[in-house]
């Protein structure tokens, strides 16, 4: 399998070489050349796969430089009862008929972004390892995906991890999980100012080609392909658990599901499970206030917001101005075409900030062709859908699985299993558990006392000098 740029450049790569990189040169995201396609007899087939050996029959269409016996040690080595906390990895709830939660947030840090980022760690390793190299990762959170990649890089060789945040304002419970790390690959870096200010820092950073090559500085976000395609995994095991009474399939019975987006990486890896033709009817997508992406599904137009015009809201992981992950889907919506591709992303949105697809016959195929959906929530409704599910099933949910829940609601077909993804667990969003519900959420046991641990971590600046010579003096 080869991989191609959304915004067209002539390149073909394969899997390992797009797994260090990031972007494609002309700015574009990385995206197989075709989509795999997966038949009826095969999704039988791996019904009963145990959840590694069915990521590794997944990973393995995508991945061809690495040997199969490897990766399938990569793939058990990483999905174990011991890491997320069940056999089943991401077992489904059932709410009521029709309606179930998928639960992708057992993982170290309590949130979907362990299911990829744990393997990213591994695949890392194992890679770095072969070339005889080492990467210094630089990122900026504001909460879950610094933790995510933290956990998922402490004690790795050849990596090291340099996270920003903006200091003193991160909820006490992730400044907890990410400052008691001793490991001493793993660097926190407390920086004086807003979040905005910590991306401008590992912008600026990158930017520094020289300085970005002399201390191999590499990122773990949302963009990176192999975190796409290690999300797939759990929508096949979603629609296997929701499907699994249905007797013996002659034809395939379609699952929708519901998803808490930000960054669009999540309810990406669900579009491409279903361009494998794994048979799901509806994608559906949950934005909070930041309703940049309930827009575009309503009315053809994607406008990029200000960060004054991005609200900070009590489902902060959907905080987002813009979607990093949606130039993906647009490529496959617009037929694959890299040049037109190129001037939506690149020049159209500098300039304008916004496109408009409202009038272009493509737009009503985002529904029609390929299922997508959307709703908003608000922090009224997160509050309302955090008592309601209390009170019904005495189950606490976290406040982006209320977005997701309250959007799926009103889009459940009678006869159409709706699965909801969990992106997170109520402890680390505990304040609006508190306001919705009076009483403090339920904490797993390993995370007693976090709070009370030493603290690893270093104060800074808000400027880049001071950031490019910490990783300087930490990268011998
Ligand atoms: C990152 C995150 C999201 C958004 O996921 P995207 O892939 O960016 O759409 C939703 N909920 C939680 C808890 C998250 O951490």
């Amino acid at each position: 399998m080869l991989y191609i740029s959304t915004r067209g450049h002539p390149d073909r790569k394969h899997f390992c070489e797009i797994l260090l990189e990031g972007l494609a040169p002309d700015g574009g995201l990385y995206l197989p050349e075709r989509y795999p396609q997966v038949d009826l007899a095969t999704l039988e087939r791996w019904r009963v796969l145990p959840y590694a050996e069915l990521a590794f029959e997944i990973l393995s269409l995508y991945i061809d430089d690495i040997p199969a016996q490897d990766l399938k040690a990569i793939c058990r080595k990483t999905y174990t009862e011991e890491v997320f906390g069940t056999q089943a990895i991401v077992p489904l709830k059932k709410l009521e008929d029709g309606l179930y939660l998928q639960a992708l947030s057992n993982g170290p840090t309590l949130a979907f972004k362990d299911m990829a980022m744990q393997l990213l760690g591994n695949l890392f390793e194992y890679e770095l390892a072969r070339r005889g190299e080492q990467l210094n990762i630089l990122g900026a959170t504001s909460g879950d995906t610094g933790s995510a990649a933290e956990y998922a890089m402490r004690g790795k060789k050849g990596v090291r991890v340099f996270m920003t945040s903006p200091n003193g304002r991160m909820s006490p419970f992730q400044q907890a999980q990410m400052f008691s790390l001793q490991d001493p690959n793993i660097h926190n870096l407390a920086v004086e100012g807003v979040f905005d200010d910590c991306q401008d820092i590992v912008k600026a950073v990158s930017n520094d080609l020289a300085f970005k090559r002399r201390y191999k500085i590499g990122t773990v976000n949302s963009i990176n392909w192999a975190r796409l395609v290690a999300q797939v995994v759990y929508y096949f095991s979603g629609y296997f658990q929701a499907t699994a009474n249905a007797g013996a399939l002659t034809h395939a019975k379609p699952v929708s599901f519901a998803v808490p987006s930000g960054n669009f990486g999540n309810i990406c890896a669900g579009h491409v499970a279903r361009m494998m033709g794994l048979p799901i009817a509806k994608l559906v997508l949950a934005t909070n206030e930041n309703d940049v992406l309930d827009e575009f599904f309503r009315t053809g137009v994607y406008r990029v917001r200000s960060s004054a015009d991005t609200h900070e809201t009590s489902s902060p992981s959907m905080d987002i101005s813009k979607a990093s992950n949606f130039e993906r889907f647009i490529f496959d919506l617009l037929g694959r075409d890299g040049p037109r591709v190129k001037s939506l992303f690149g020049e159209q949105l500098s300039a304008q900030g916004r496109f408009d697809l409202s009038l272009d016959p493509a737009f009503k195929q985002a529904g029609q062709r390929y299922g997508f959906v959307s709703g908003k929530s608000t922090h009224a409704d997160r509050l309302t859908t955090i008592r309601d599910t209390y009170a019904r099933f005495h189950l606490m949910i976290d406040t982006h699985t209320a977005d997701g829940l309250k959007v799926a609601r009103a889009h459940v077909q009678p006869g159409e299993p709706m699965i909801v993804l969990e992106t997170a667990l109520p402890i680390k969003f505990a304040a609006t558990i508190v306001e919705a519900l009076g009483c403090e959420p339920d904490r797993p046991a390993k995370f007693e006392g976090i709070e009370s641990l030493p603290k690893r971590v270093t104060v800074l600046a808000a400027n880049v000098q001071a950031v490019k010579d910490f990783i300087a003096s930490h990268s011998a």
